[in-house]
């Protein structure tokens, strides 16, 4: 593993900073600040089930979205600060509550000290554990995860490198999320069932913005073309809600219309892709997804 506090490169931004004495760009320093830890009920019904998905969401964050609907965790890093061994124990009351698996939340910036809390709690954990991140992924990361994660459950944002940089600051974002995915699919191998719950495999996860619904049919034909339709599960989302703050954008501060999400919805059935949908009566600001399979 070659991570150094001091000078911190583990994620694309490769920021450098010194996280023992301050925090990088993801805004975390060296302690583990989580969120919340709890059962979810609101991912695909693959991943929530009946019981609940284990979910711990981590504070901060890389990526840094202007639309992000969750400010105060991913900028503020606001949170509990927990060790290794708390985390490794938070897994396992999780397990002990029957949730499905364990969805590890927005955690790529804390990745040493998760595949720490792993191993640790790995003896006793016996349920899938769920990698839940914005796509953009080094494969510094995913190498530390490989044989830890069971199911990679990653967004695909943007596919235009203009729209990357203005709305998350990274014009590199689909090349590194793409090889991110093929890595991912690489390691979580072909999707495994146990009844409706995904036991291992691939998801991924699209957001369809608004005035940006050719891009995502871009998005999709390099999806399809980077993996095969049956390898891996779509979730195509089309909840996108403007954050409170009006934003210099002149798509953003609106929902998208029915027509933008339906003609990607349908790009992505002619392209065979398989997974979930979404109605679109639940786009607003109290979204509860309701999710459905093709
Ligand atoms: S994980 Fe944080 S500190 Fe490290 S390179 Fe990324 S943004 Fe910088």
């Amino acid at each position: 593993m070659s991570f150094h506090a001091a000078h911190c490169t583990l994620c694309p931004r490769r920021c450098g900073a010194d996280r023992t004495k301050g925090v990088g760009l993801c805004h975390c320093s060296t302690e583990i600040r989580i969120a919340r830890a709890a059962l979810h009920f609101w991912e695909e019904p693959c991943i929530s089930g009946k019981n609940g998905s284990g979910a711990v969401f981590f504070s901060g964050c890389a990526l840094g979205c202007i639309f992000c609907q969750n400010r105060k965790i991913s900028r503020k890093a606001v949170g509990k600060i927990v060790t290794v061994e708390q985390l490794s124990e938070i897994f396992l009351a999780l397990q002990e509550q029957q949730a499905h698996n364990i969805n590890l939340v927005t955690g790529s910036h804390y990745t040493p000290w998760i595949v720490q809390a792993l191993e640790l709690a790995k003896p006793k954990l016996h349920i899938p554990v769920v990698w839940n991140c914005g796509g953009y992924e080094s494969m510094e990361i995913l190498h530390m995860l490989d044989g830890l994660v069971d199911i990679y459950l990653p967004d695909l944002k943007f596919y235009e490198a203009g729209t990357a940089k203005a709305y998350a600051g990274c014009p590199d974002y689909f090349t590194v999320a793409a090889k991110a995915i093929a890595e991912m699919h690489r390691q979580a191998g072909t999707l495994r069932w146990k009844g409706a719950l995904l036991q291992r495999g691939l998801m991924v996860r699209h957001l369809v913005l608004p005035g940006h619904r050719k891009e995502s049919i871009a998005l999709l034909h390099q999806l399809a073309e980077l993996l095969p339709a049956d390898a891996f599960l779509l979730s195509l989302m089309g909840q996108y809600t403007p954050p409170e703050q009006h934003l210099e954008d002149p798509f953003l501060n609106r929902r998208i219309a029915t027509f933008e999400y339906e003609s990607v919805r349908k790009c992505a059935v002619q392209l065979g892709l398989n997974g979930y949908g979404q109605d679109r009566s639940s786009a607003t600001a109290s979204y509860t997804p309701d999710f459905w399979i093709e």
